[in-house]
């Protein structure tokens, strides 16, 4: 397959797409097929045969390449936020931030050529920055939202990043990993999501106590900002450093969404300090009292960064710049990990209820089970992280023995708090 980059736009020679709008586009000699149309062919082929449905769209890619109607991006920003409320409890604000993003991302992607009013009008890109303590929803925020799109999706920890030169992954690593979750197809991973965690720990070593790096992180901001404002970046695509022997694959990154995210510890107290000093005080719809209202170890006043708070916590303006869209994730309280474990699609309820379905268990739990899987939860301060850690021990024994004991048990609260053995029907104690 060859995919021409530049002015010399490969378009599908049947529909005019171009190689960016479709998910893949097979070549021949001067000729280019996508997979839409394929498709289309495919079942013209298996209907009879002979029939074309839609002639005029046959034409070469001429009437396309005029139209201003085409390519209308699917799903709204509420068809988006809908769907991360499926998997995502709580955390209104960053998911509205994110559809909204995420929308404008994608039309800029698929914006038609022909727009007369808006020739000169260069649409951005939005990477988004979320920032909120651990386990909060972050990922899986980023995850659910590649999943609902049908793009590739990859997981990077900036961390693990060094500059060029360092041991450690160089930023291309990033795109490597895009690569293979798009099974090397690279159309398909130019258009995917990345998500890269605790950018926080690579700020710009000054007064905070809480970057421990020894390696500069400013270098490695350096390099993420080129490939998050997009760049033509040379992948070895079985990651690693690049080897001479090596082909390496030029992945363009300018339709990448990158989300970034991070705890941010610190932050709170860089934007009390300012709200402080701004004779305005809180642009807070509540009322400016919310100044003293607000604690800075409470995660809520996130809600009020500023780019250049992020600036003085150690991220360079240039990458601060290219994080357009900046929204916070609120700390989970009690009612919300509550309602995580029993309402999203795949709520861990439901999976050990699968899991040990498997072994013909019917698995119940009583509420205040719950309640107390909760409190346990809380106590160990990872966010949600916590309640999977504090299920799986209620759990191991049960799973130990379960192959061996199908029937129905209940996790009583007993069970959570003391590692009492749970209920058997007819409420004898399991085995
Ligand atoms: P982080 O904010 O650190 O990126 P994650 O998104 O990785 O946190 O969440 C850690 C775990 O907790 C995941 O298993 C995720 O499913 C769960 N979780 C966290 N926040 C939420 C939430 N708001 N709704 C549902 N599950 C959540």
């Amino acid at each position: 397959m060859n995919f021409r980059r530049g002015d010399d736009v490969i378009r599908c020679s049947f529909c005019g797409r171009t190689a960016h709008e479709v998910a893949s586009m097979v070549a021949g000699p001067d000729v280019y097929i996508c997979d839409r149309c394929v498709r289309d062919a495919s079942a013209i082929i298996r209907g009879g045969g002979g029939v074309i449905p839609e002639p005029e769209r046959w034409t070469g890619g001429a009437e396309r390449r005029r139209s201003p109607t085409r390519l209308r991006p699917r799903l709204t920003p509420a068809d988006l936020k809908g769907s991360l409320d499926a998997f995502v409890i709580g955390q209104d604000a960053a998911k509205r931030a994110l559809a909204v993003a995420v929308y404008s991302h994608y039309k800029r992607i698929d914006e038609p050529e022909f727009m007369p009013d808006f020739e000169d009008v260069e649409l951005e890109k939005s990477n988004v920055l979320l920032l909120g303590p651990t386990g909060t929803g972050k990922t899986l925020l980023a995850r659910t939202l590649a999943r609902t799109l049908d793009v590739p999706f990859s997981i990077a920890d900036a961390t693990a990043l060094t500059e060029a030169g360092y041991v450690g992954d160089d930023v291309e690593s990033i795109l490597a990993h895009l690569l293979q979750s798009a099974d090397f197809n690279l159309e398909r991973a130019e258009r995917g999501i990345v998500y890269i965690d605790e950018i926080d720990k690579i700020a710009r070593r000054g007064d905070n106590p809480s970057i421990t790096r020894d390696v500069s992180g400013e270098g490695v901001q350096q390099a993420l900002l080129k490939i998050l404002e997009g760049t033509v970046a040379g992948v070895p695509p079985k990651g690693g450093r690049k080897h001479p022997e090596q082909n390496l694959v030029h992945v363009d990154t300018r339709n990448i969404l990158f989300v970034l995210g991070g705890a941010f510890e610190g932050l709170g107290d860089i934007i009390a300090r300012r709200l402080a000093r701004s004779p305005l005080g809180f642009q807070d719809p509540k009322g400016r009292d919310a100044q003293r209202a607000i604690d800075p170890k409470d995660p809520a006043i996130f809600a009020f960064a500023e780019p250049d708070d992020l600036v003085r916590y150690g991220i360079i303006p240039e990458l601060v710049g290219r994080m357009p869209v900046v929204t916070a994730l609120g700390a989970l309280t009690a009612p919300t990990l509550r309602r995580i474990l029993t309402e999203p699609r795949n709520a861990l309820v439901r999976q050990y209820q699968k899991l040990l379905a498997m072994d013909g268990v019917a698995l119940h739990f009583d509420d205040d089970a719950l309640d107390a899987i909760v409190e346990r939860a809380l106590g160990l301060k990872t966010g949600a992280r916590g309640l999977r850690a504090v299920m799986e021990r209620t759990m191991q024994d049960l799973m130990y023995h379960a192959a061996d004991a199908p029937g129905v048990v209940r996790i009583t609260r007993e069970t959570v708090l003391d590692g009492a053995a749970p209920l058997r029907e007819g409420l004898r104690a399991a085995g």
